[in-house]
């Protein structure tokens, strides 16, 4: 037995082999995963981080995975898939407070037929609570972090509340440190009419239909909007007349430039990530501007764990998405 197996045994926690990035990312493409793990508690997930940093050996939090490409190379670390680790949602008065694998969208439902408003604009962000914090991800003038009163997150092998205020919650970032593993939150949203909120909600989605593809895989925006640029940066690649370019299995979406969209069963991550160097080369050259990934980029490390280069390159990958 490995020492991942025996950890995973005596916590009775799934530890499972042979997963690929593919199975386990909206986008569909990226390469193995030495192992994968998977907690139904919060107060599980703790222990395992805590117990994975003892053993010194590295791991990642993943949720639904719609914000990450990861590429084709062999991942040697631990995966730690959120997605099962869904409680319950439990409201009291204005506070609701629920586990990070919960499904955002399923959250926004839940809320607004509570009466409960502040979320409804992120109703079609697929994914989970946790990596929306993670992100702060955000459509139609709501984001996660301007509702969350806190955030439940594993130290030393328990869960522990921190307040929302002390975070830092900013363009699709913040600053939970690297390691940090988010295990649930509580939001702080306002009594309204349900009915007005599924109004709103349902504004959001139709905006939404009519502006981003569907039932395509994707991660949604690859690129940050620039900060001082007046035109985002879907407008921009459009007008740069770059709908349906195409580099093997990765195409720009035709119906939102800053969608990269991958095809077929056998879809590279490389092609993605060649596309998507391709259109920063260009903004850069015809516009100047140097374009910022809102999309993670997961690097396989080629140690059997992650080691201190790979970690310096994971760290200036995060820092790099900073505005
Ligand atoms: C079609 C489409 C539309 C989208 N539209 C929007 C949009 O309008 N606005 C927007 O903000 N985003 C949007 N996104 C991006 C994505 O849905 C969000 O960023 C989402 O919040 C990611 O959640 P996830 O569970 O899939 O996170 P993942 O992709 O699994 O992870 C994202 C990051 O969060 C970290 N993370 C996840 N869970 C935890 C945890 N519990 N503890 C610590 N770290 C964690 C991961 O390590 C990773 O760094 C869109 C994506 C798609 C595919």
């Amino acid at each position: 037995m490995t020492q991942i197996e025996e950890i995973a045994a005596r916590l009775g926690v799934r530890a499972e082999r042979g997963r690929r990035f593919a199975e386990l990312t909206s986008l569909r493409v990226g390469g193995a995963i030495d192992w994968v793990i998977t907690p139904d508690t919060e107060e599980q997930a703790a222990a395992i981080v805590h117990e994975l940093d003892n053993a010194g050996i590295g791991w990642r939090p993943l949720g639904s995975g719609s914000n990450v490409l990861a590429d084709d190379g062999d991942h040697h670390y631990v995966v730690l898939s959120l997605s099962n680790m869904k409680g319950e949602v439990h409201i009291d008065g204005e506070l609701v407070s629920v586990s990070a694998g919960y499904s955002l969208p399923r959250l926004c439902i839940d809320v607004a037929r509570a009466g409960l408003s502040g979320i409804e604009g992120l109703g079609g962000i697929p994914g989970t609570v946790g990596g929306a914090l993670w992100m702060n991800a955000g459509a139609y003038g709501h984001e996660i972090g301007t509702v969350t009163e806190n955030v439940r997150v594993a130290r030393e092998g328990k869960v522990v509340e921190i307040p929302g205020e002390s975070i830092q919650w900013n363009y699709r970032h913040t600053s939970f440190a690297d390691g940090e593993l988010l295990l649930g939150a509580t939001l702080r949203l306002e009594k309204d009419d349900p009915e007005k909120i599924k109004a709103r909600m349902d504004d959001a989605k139709s905006k939404r239909l009519a502006t981003q593809p569907h039932g395509a895989r994707s991660a949604g925006c690859f690129f940050k909007n620039p900060p001082a640029s007046t035109i985002g940066t879907g407008k921009m690649i459009d007008e740069m007349g770059m709908k349906g370019q195409r580099r093997g299995s990765a195409v720009v979406s035709p119906v939102h430039a800053n969608f990269i969209v991958t095809e077929g069963e056998d879809a590279r991550a490389e092609d993605a990530l060649a596309l998507a160097e391709e259109i920063r080369e260009r903004v850069r050259r015809e516009q100047g501007i140097e374009l910022e990934y809102e999309v993670e980029l997961w690097r396989a490390n080629p140690g059997t764990q992650i080691n201190e280069d790979e970690q310096t390159q994971m760290n200036a990958d995060q820092s790099g998405k900073e505005q």
